[in-house]
């Protein structure tokens, strides 16, 4: 399977460092509000392409992790009046509740800096041993100009950087693109250091976190894109000075989501957050993947409502083609058509290509053609079920799957008598037993 490489800026083949075995880190929210659809689009890019790996047959480890203190948590806990571990739990919670509502996997690996204070100020002490850090009043920097080659991940060169009007040059600093490791910080939460009672700086945890869980390099390191620079490149640098190594093989990152034409922020006013989505989380699921994850999405109502009548369409079959199997008893795990095989197939050279989901979104309408003509026609028993596998396998991936239960004897019988009073135009009968399959929890 291939991934774009932003740190090569190149497609390249992904190749564990551990066979069979895949492991992946993407960086996680600050938790001290409820995150918007933008923030959603990492999560269901990485659990897609977790359910991808495990669907080609990998062991798939991924962590994400969770920055439980920051100033915003301070701010917030200010304003809830609780204290800054409530409202990290708190937002911790509606983060885990919004990805199981956005149907993906839960039970990636969740660090939390509060888990990590020891192992992150033995890292800061190793950085300041090689002289890749150096401490100024109770703060702790790292120090750009000890890493020859700075700025390999965005391509940016130390001196454009330095002139760059945005790095803000303080005295504190021995440079400007200097950046904190420690900060010292009276209030709230707080630990002792060799250096101050304080708080570690946002691009130390990651590195800490990925050399704790995993204990060296791992394969792909994931985020939004708005995190190349200066979070992803400042964690390479401090791997780089004590590891020798960019932490990652393989930097994967998505591309951002818009609303409409415009960045979605709080300030304008533009948020749509992912609790409050007015669609099926999988239509909107379905919406970020009809995109190359790489590129800007720019979201509309209009958008989303084509993206609800494709999902609307692709359920409604799978559903429907549940049912017939269901009622008669035709489920079989083993049944595989070469017509099947070839489906499969175009699926997954679609993801092994970069992950092409809008290619491999236009496989399972494919299908899913074929499953309505099949059960309007001949109902051919051995396609119907080897179609079924197929969708559902690939609908799986996507998180674009229902969770359905097979009716008990009870139901199959009233399923059966109201085909009949259909069949026999007996309509009252029929909105009877209808009604009574429905009030039993039958989706028809
Ligand atoms: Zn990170």
């Amino acid at each position: 399977m291939k991934l774009y490489n932003t740190y090569t800026n190149k497609i390249e083949e992904l190749k564990p460092i551990k066979e069979n075995t895949v492991t992946i880190y993407y960086c996680g929210p600050t938790v001290y509000n409820y995150i918007h659809i933008g923030n959603a689009r990492p999560i269901v890019f990485f659990d897609t392409l977790k359910k991808y790996l495990e669907h080609k047959g990998y062991k798939v480890i991924m962590a994400s992790n969770f920055t439980d203190i920051n100033e915003k948590i301070l701010k917030q806990s200010e304003i809830e009046g609780i204290s800054e571990m409530e409202v990290a739990e708190k937002y911790i919670n509606a983060y885990m509740s919004d990805v199981r509502f956005l149907n993906a996997d839960d039970s990636f690996l969740k660090p939390r800096v509060t888990e990590t204070i020891p192992e992150i100020i033995d890292f800061i002490k190793g950085l300041i041993d090689v002289g890749a850090a150096y401490k100024s009043g109770g703060d702790v920097y790292y120090r750009v100009s000890s890493l020859k080659n700075y700025g390999q991940l965005s391509n940016r060169k130390t001196d454009e950087l330095i002139q760059g009007a945005r790095v803000e040059v303080r005295e504190e600093k021995e440079s400007g693109l200097d950046f904190a490791l420690w900060k010292e910080f009276p209030q709230g939460i707080n630990y002792p250091s060799p250096w101050s009672v304080g708080r570690p700086g946002w691009h130390t945890e990651c590195c800490v976190m990925i050399h704790k869980l995993f204990g060296g390099m791992i394969d792909i390191h994931g985020g939004g894109a708005d995190l190349i620079f200066p979070h992803h490149e400042n964690e390479i640098a401090q791997n780089e000075s004590l590891y020798h190594n960019r932490i990652a093989n393989i930097w994967v990152h998505n591309g951002r989501l818009n609303f409409g034409q415009e960045k979605m922020s709080k300030s304008l006013g533009n948020v749509i957050w992912t609790k409050d989505l007015k669609c099926d989380p999988r239509a909107f699921r379905l919406l970020l993947l009809k995109a190359s994850y790489r590129n800007v999405v720019s979201y509309t109502d209009e958008l989303q409502d084509q993206a609800s009548v494709e999902f609307d369409k692709i359920n409604t079959a799978f559903h429907k083609l549940f049912l017939y199997l269901d009622v008669n008893n035709l489920f079989d795990d083993s049944v595989n058509t070469e017509e099947s095989n070839n489906f499969m197939k175009k699926f997954d050279d679609a993801n092994d290509e970069d992950m092409n989901t809008p290619n491999g979104v236009t496989v399972i309408n494919d299908i899913v053609k074929e499953v309505n003509l099949e059960l309007r026609g001949k109902k051919n028993p051995e396609r119907l079920v080897s179609l079924y596998n197929t969708l559902k396998e690939m609908l799986y991936v996507y998180g674009l799957d229902s969770k359905l239960e097979r009716m008990n004897e009870e139901n199959r019988k009233l399923y059966n008598d109201w085909n009949l009073a259909r069949q026999n135009k007996d309509f009252e009968k029929a909105d009877e037993l209808r009604k009574q399959l429905i009030d039993s929890g039958v989706e028809l």
